[in-house]
Order: structure tokens, then C-alpha cells, then sequence
């Protein structure tokens, strides 16, 4: 998927609004891999539903404005908190590489591994059969991180994959 900026109007396909007026900085819009030309907001919807439809994803981990971790697409329009992450060293090729693992809860109520290699953003995305995990909460008050508390999450997930 890429983003083209444009000076000529492009209609979303999805909802017909025009695209390059979609985002107050950014002109632009979204090809699906079919070769319809979307707006961020329905090529953020896309992904939901391709994530519920086939169970995995290529999403980004990246920080949000309070420095918390979060899972996305490339656009930004479409997030999940991460409720529980880890970094570790990855050997490879006989270096090492940072790796990291997060877990958030996918659009689907299902419990989401996350996991990035090395220094890309991009991160391959996976629904887990996982039922229950303790997290940091979302937000800081009791339970932030190093407090000692951890929230409860359960997957409401009730699909077969
Ligand atoms: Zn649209």
C-alpha cells in the first residue's frame, strides 16, 4: 500500500469523498491491493476488517504522544494500545538484533501478538487463541507502569481462526 500526494482531486471508491481533502496537511490517498483508490479513513477500515477477515496483519509499533506503546497502520488512523510488551536480543546472522514482542487487543476482541525485528517499525501482527493476559492499563493512576498492579484483559474473541 502507498500514499501519492496529488494536486488533482482523487475520489475515495469506498464513500466518494474527495481524498486530498481527507488530512489538513497531508494530500493524498490509499491504493488497495485490488487498485482502488481510498481515503485514509476507509483504508483504515479496510485493514480492520482484512485483520477480522484473515487473523494477521502488517501493522507499525511505534510510540504514541505520551510515549506509550501502540500498534498501527501507516497512516495512523488506525491504533491499538499495546497492553503488554518486551524487548530481547534476537541472534542473527551472528549479531544480535533487538526484538520486540507486544500484545494488544485487535478490532476483532481478540488478544493480538505483535512482533518487530530489528530497527523497522514495521511489525508482523498475529491473532493469538489467547485468553486471558495481565497488562499495564492503557493510562496512568494506579496500575502505571512499575506500580505492581496489572489489569486484566480477556479476549472476547469467538471466531474459529
Ligand atoms: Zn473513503
Amino acid at each position: 500500500m502507498t500514499t501519492t500526494t496529488t494536486t488533482n482531486p482523487v475520489i475515495c471508491s469506498r464513500c466518494g469523498a474527495e481524498c486530498s481533502k481527507q488530512d489538513g496537511w497531508t494530500t493524498g490517498y490509499a491504493t488497495l491491493p485490488g487498485g482502488d483508490k481510498v481515503c485514509f479513513d476507509c483504508a483504515a477500515k479496510h485493514e480492520r476488517e482484512a485483520m477480522i477477515e484473515d487473523g494477521h496483519a502488517i501493522l507499525y509499533l511505534t510510540h504514541d504522544t505520551n510515549g506509550k506503546w501502540q500498534v498501527g497502520n501507516w497512516s495512523g488512523r488506525l491504533t491499538f494500545p499495546v497492553i503488554w510488551w518486551e524487548n530481547s536480543e534476537h541472534s542473527c546472522f551472528g549479531g544480535y538484533t533487538q526484538r520486540t514482542d507486544a500484545w494488544f487487543i485487535g478490532p476483532d476482541g481478540a488478544i493480538w501478538h505483535a512482533k518487530n525485528i530489528g530497527d523497522m517499525d514495521a511489525a508482523r501482527c498475529r491473532r493469538t487463541r489467547k485468553k486471558v493476559m495481565w497488562g499495564y492499563p492503557r493510562s496512568g493512576g494506579p496500575g502505571a507502569m512499575g506500580s505492581g498492579w496489572y489489569t486484566k484483559y480477556t479476549s472476547t474473541y469467538t471466531g474459529s481462526k
